[in-house]
């Protein structure tokens, strides 16, 4: 399975993206998880990086193009993989193809999980996150010990761009660069849509749905 998670932020993509690789035993390949490792990491492209994370802007296309295709070309990834937050731009699309082409490989779905702009909002000011990739919400998928992650035990902290200004940022240039993204994916007659404002539980059973026909 080769699957590509394209939504806007705030929709799900990590939450339900960690549960399907546990249940189809596929990779997930997260590249805001591993630009944040970086940050933290303080390696080079973590300071190359950082301030257009925090303001909510992409980070240019050459610096994901070069990350993606180290990645997907290492044997790890020659059965499958869930990709999250990538592609994001149609340049990143194109690069895509051309690296699963020059391995005679194409994607087999691009998930797009629809969520209302208000529900998105509500969904990131409230996010709180922890250095192991482990995602919380504080109504709606709070931890079992208040601001402490209930798989490793560190403190949870809140994205500098999950802050108002960024969330703003994000949302329009989701639809400026990504949301064009669908329209190239559906003439490739390989786009699936989930309606993804419900639980988390059963946005994942509706996804399972769709993969499992
Ligand atoms: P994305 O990776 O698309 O930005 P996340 O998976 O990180 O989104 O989810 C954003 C926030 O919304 C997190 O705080 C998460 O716990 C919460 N969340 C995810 N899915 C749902 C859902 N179906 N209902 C309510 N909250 C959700
Ligand atoms: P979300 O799903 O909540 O938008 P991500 O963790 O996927 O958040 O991404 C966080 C940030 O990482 C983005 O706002 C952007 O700055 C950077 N980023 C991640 N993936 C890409 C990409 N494919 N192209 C450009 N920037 C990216
Ligand atoms: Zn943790």
């Amino acid at each position: 399975m080769k699957i590509v998670l394209l939504a806007p932020p705030g929709s799900g993509k990590g939450t339900q993206a960690k549960m399907l690789a546990d249940k189809y035993g596929i990779p997930h390949i997260s590249t805001g998880d591993i630009l944040r490792d970086n940050i933290r990491a303080k390696t080079e492209l973590g300071v190359e990086v950082g301030s257009y994370m925090e303001k909510g802007e992409l980070v240019p296309d050459g610096v994901l193009v070069e990350m993606i295709r180290g990645r997907l070309l290492h044997p790890d990834y020659a059965s499958g993989f869930l990709l999250d937050g990538y592609p994001r731009t149609l340049p990143q699309a194109d690069e895509l193809s051309k690296i699963l082409n020059e391995r005679r490989n194409r994607l087999d779905a691009v998930l797009y999980i629809d969520v209302p702009d208000d529900v998105l909002i509500k969904r990131l000011s409230g996010r709180r996150m922890c250095t192991c990739r482990a995602s919380y919400h504080l109504l709606f998928n709070p931890p079992e010990r208040d601001g402490i992650c209930d798989h490793c035990g560190k403190k949870l902290y809140q994205r500098d761009d999950d802050r108002e200004e960024a969330i703003k940022t994000r949302l329009e240039i989701y639809k400026q660069r990504t949301q064009p993204l669908i329209s190239y994916y559906a003439k490739e007659g390989i786009m699936l849509t989930v309606n993804g404002a419900a639980e988390i539980s059963e946005v994942f059973t509706r996804i399972c749905r769709l993969f499992d026909d």
